[in-house]
């Protein structure tokens, strides 16, 4: 790491939920589910509206750009938020509402770091508009980089008006991805990886990944376990001997983030805390 990017990434780390483990129970961070779309097809993803699964892709309800910023008045006004992101419920650059949501939030929140995920497809697209509109850290999931393994697990791509699939499709998804992380980090974000464990599948491949990342330059890795959905149902949820034995791995090669519980796309609050961590179907609806 150079010297401006330590400056960088401890200024952004200081207050920063999930790239810093230190204030995980300590800083709020709020999603806003702005962006349903997805362009790509992985193989484990059920997205879901309802008010109970604590996971990844679910939300109790899609929210205009508008919306989302009355979200953050209020969230903002109870407790100490500190990071905004979209996560989702699809791929936060699929959808145009994410770009318009962020120059929003600059308007009326400049002080808050601007934080989204992705797949990664559009990140070369458009990692220069990011960081025009101030987005501070961004999350890109890679789960291979290798087409053979990747293969199995995303079923298509949707790409510049084309549907991909098997090999070609993963060749063009990892390509992206290893270049988007790139000029994401060029242009001034801080970059996290992370990559889901599956087991039989990418359990050996993941310390490969972290390697390739490290290069390109990601700051830190998040290796969350497989929840076994919609075509991976068979596949087991990784236990926590081969989480752990992962994690080592790529620890050997990139500082690894170990206190994500893995919210959804609507949480806000504190994410460390229980009794502070909250997500949009648990409070009344009425003012949206
Ligand atoms: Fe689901 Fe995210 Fe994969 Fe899209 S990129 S299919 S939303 S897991
Ligand atoms: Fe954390 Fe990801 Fe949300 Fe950013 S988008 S605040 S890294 S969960
Ligand atoms: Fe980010 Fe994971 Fe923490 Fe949620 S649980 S705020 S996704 S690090």
């Amino acid at each position: 790491m150079n010297e401006h990017n330590g400056s960088r990434f401890a200024h952004i780390t200081k207050a920063h939920p999930c790239f810093n483990e230190k204030v995980h129970d300590k800083v709020g961070r709020a999603h806003v589910p702005v962006a349903p779309k997805c362009n790509i097809y992985c193989n484990f993803c059920t997205r879901n509206i309802n008010d109970e699964e604590n996971r990844p892709g679910v939300t109790s309800c899609i929210m205009k750009p508008d919306d989302a910023i009355s979200h953050i008045d209020d969230v903002t006004a109870e407790g100490p938020i500190s990071v905004v992101g979209v996560a989702g419920p699809g791929d936060s650059l699929a959808n145009e509402e994410t770009f318009e949501f962020f120059e929003k939030l600059g308007k009326t929140h400049p002080d808050l770091i601007k934080c989204m995920s992705t797949n990664g497809l559009l990140l070369p697209k458009y990692a220069d508009r990011l960081a025009e509109l101030g987005v501070n850290s961004v999350t890109v999931t890679i789960n291979a980089i290798d087409p053979d393994i990747a293969m199995d697990i995303y079923s298509f791509i949707k790409y510049e008006g084309k549907v991909y699939k098997g090999y070609e499709a993963a060749e063009i998804l990892i390509k992206n991805q290893l270049e988007g992380v790139e000029k994401a980090a060029k242009n001034g974000m801080v970059v996290k990886v992370n990559s889901v464990l599956i087991p039989g599948l990418n359990d050996e491949h993941i310390v490969e990944i972290a390697k390739e990342v490290k290069k390109r330059g990601a700051s830190l890795m998040n290796v969350l376990p497989l929840i076994p959905l919609n075509k991976m149902k068979i596949y087991k949820r990784p236990g926590c001997s081969m989480m752990e034995k992962v994690r080592e791995e790529v620890e050997e090669i990139i500082p690894v983030f170990r206190a994500c519980t893995q919210c959804r796309a609507d949480a806000y609050g504190i994410p460390g805390k229980k009794s502070e961590d909250h997500h949009l179907g648990m409070t009344p609806q009425s003012h949206y």
